[in-house]
């Protein structure tokens, strides 16, 4: 089996999983209780929660554990956008996520308004545009760190500045960006960050939001005291262990990993090349390093992906969780990608554990299916 959807998720690290165990078996306690037996456990929540601020330049107070990126997208979204007074606006791109895009069709049930905007071909969401749409009473700003199907890292520092002149919010979430590039909260200036632990090798069902200090947030659940009262329930404490290793791991990795994920890229992509195969690269120059985007013409991308399957090969048409959707996804839509290409569109992405040998036979493969190649 070749395993090429590491944009979909990730094998789980091996230090993560080791460091999670004990906290199954043995050191289950929870970690609300004040008996010694819960120490351990309280000890290493609070240990996870800094080991995580610290991979993002936040402060530890400011991290927030969730059950992974959807809740904290969620979060972010209906906890502020549905705070009272005269500002009753959200303003996102077309090409978020659907935890993103579907909690906005949420909020826009509450009477809050939505506005949707356009990305270039490029999948950027221009400064330019973003200012042209800014209005009084947008409360908040919600653009993704990164595209999880075309890969295109947005200008968020700039987007970020234009929320704040005009006194909104900037929410980004950065599911498919954290621990492949780097990301700080302080530099970026944002104000909440969406994060799932199964994109950075970490288990899955876990994640967090970070919310900067003094951020009129709506508690997510009431309950217990959990989460500094803000997301009642007891926490996974194994599995947020395992996320604060995993995480920290691929910061410390990430510019060896990014070296040796752009040189499969390459070998990939030259290859596809040698196959004369007719085909556009989606995304910006700025991208993930191993996410890649194709549309090859004239084919059918599900097909596509099926034959490949039958080969021991696991690549994607686009995001994994919309893939019960046949349709030309939203995100090659906005990019424009004419019809011709657009059916035929795959995602490929790479992980560090992926090897050139590897990324030439999946384009051979591609070509073979495509009828290019005996
Ligand atoms: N946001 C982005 C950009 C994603 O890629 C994903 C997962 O595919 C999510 C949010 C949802 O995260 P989770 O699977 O942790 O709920």
């Amino acid at each position: 089996m070749i395993y090429a959807d590491n944009a979909a998720t990730t094998k789980l690290d091996i230090d993560a999983f080791e460091a999670m165990k004990p906290f199954l078996l043995c050191e289950y306690g929870n970690a609300s209780q004040p008996y010694l037996f819960s120490r351990s456990a309280k000890k290493a929540l609070s240990s996870s929660r800094a080991i995580i601020a610290k991979c993002i330049g936040a402060d530890t107070e400011e991290i927030y554990f969730t059950s992974g990126g959807t809740e904290s997208d969620n979060w972010a979204i209906k906890g502020t956008a549905c705070i009272g007074g005269d500002k009753c606006m959200v303003a996102t791109s077309q090409i978020e996520h659907h935890a993103v895009l579907n909690t906005c069709a949420a909020v826009e049930k509450m009477g809050v308004t939505v506005e949707y905007l356009p990305v270039d071909n490029h999948g950027i969401l221009q400064p330019e545009t973003l200012r042209d749409h800014m209005k009084q009473n947008i409360k908040l700003v919600s653009v993704m760190l990164a595209n999880n199907e075309i890969g295109t890292v947005q200008p968020i520092k700039e987007l970020c500045s234009i929320a704040h002149e005009n006194g909104a919010l900037f929410h980004t979430d950065a599911v498919q960006a954290l621990g492949h590039i780097p990301v700080n909260v302080d530099f970026l200036g944002i104000d909440m960050l969406s994060a799932s632990a199964h994109k950075f090798n970490g288990p899955k069902g876990i994640g967090f939001l970070y919310v900067r200090k003094g951020t009129q947030l709506i508690p997510l659940s009431d309950g217990g005291a959990q989460e500094n009262g803000m997301r009642a329930g007891t926490e996974n404490v194994a599995a947020i262990i395992a996320m604060a290793v995993a995480l920290k791991k691929n910061c410390e990795r990430m510019q060896s990993a990014t070296q040796k994920v752009l040189q499969v890229e390459d070998a990939f992509l030259s290859t596809i090349r040698e196959n004369n195969l007719d085909f556009l690269h989606n995304g910006s120059n700025n991208r993930l390093p191993g996410n890649v985007s194709i549309s090859f013409k004239g084919a059918d991308g599900e097909t596509l992906l099926h034959r490949l399957d039958l080969m021991g090969i696991c690549i994607s048409t686009g995001s994994a969780c919309d893939s019960k959707n046949t349709q030309v996804s939203h995100v090659i839509n906005a990019i424009g990608v004419s019809p011709e290409y657009a059916n035929g569109t795959i995602r490929v992405s790479f992980g560090f554990e992926n090897t050139k040998e590897e990324a030439i036979t999946i384009a051979n493969a591609i070509a073979r299916v495509l009828g290019f190649k005996g």
